[in-house]
């Protein structure tokens, strides 16, 4: 079955949006298979991040998603990778169609929110990079 992972990043953790932000995944009759609150390490981060090494916004970023906790979704049923992408919206929140998670609760294009993988193969990758640091056994 395939399986995705999401970060609610800090300042929607900080803002207390992670109650909203799971409804809305499983109100859409997504199944979250595991939940861990952690704070980031950098290590982990680069490498979550790797593909953006390079870019002007990659120190920043990192920085941001260690800055205070966030909190690690895995989730899993058929097309899970591209509902879930739709389900959080584009990038930037100001680009972001009406309805969707960064529109309702983005700040900016750093601070949108949530994470979503953006493919099958990204999603497996980042689950064994925050395999450890979330507990995941499964
Ligand atoms: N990002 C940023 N500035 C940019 C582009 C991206 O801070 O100009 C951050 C943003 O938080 C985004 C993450 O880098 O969610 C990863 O970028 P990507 O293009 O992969 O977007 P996503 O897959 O998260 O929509």
């Amino acid at each position: 079955m395939e399986r995705t992972l999401v970060i609610i990043k800090p300042e929607a953790v900080a803002k207390k949006l992670v109650g909203k932000i799971i409804s809305i995944y499983e109100d859409n009759r997504l199944e979250i298979i595991h939940a861990h609150r952690v704070l980031a390490t950098k290590e982990v981060l680069e490498k979550h991040y790797e593909a953006h090494k390079g870019k002007d916004f990659f120190d920043g970023l990192v920085q941001f998603m260690s800055s205070s906790e966030v909190v690690v979704l895995i989730l899993e049923g058929e097309n899970v990778v591209d509902i879930v992408r739709e389900i959080n919206g584009a990038t930037n929140p100001q680009k972001a169609l009406p309805g969707t998670i960064r529109y309702m609760f983005g700040e900016t294009i750093e601070a949108n929110a949530v994470h979503g993988s953006e493919s099958v193969e990204a999603a497996e990758n980042e689950i064994a990079i925050w395999r450890d640091l979330i507990r995941f056994e499964s």
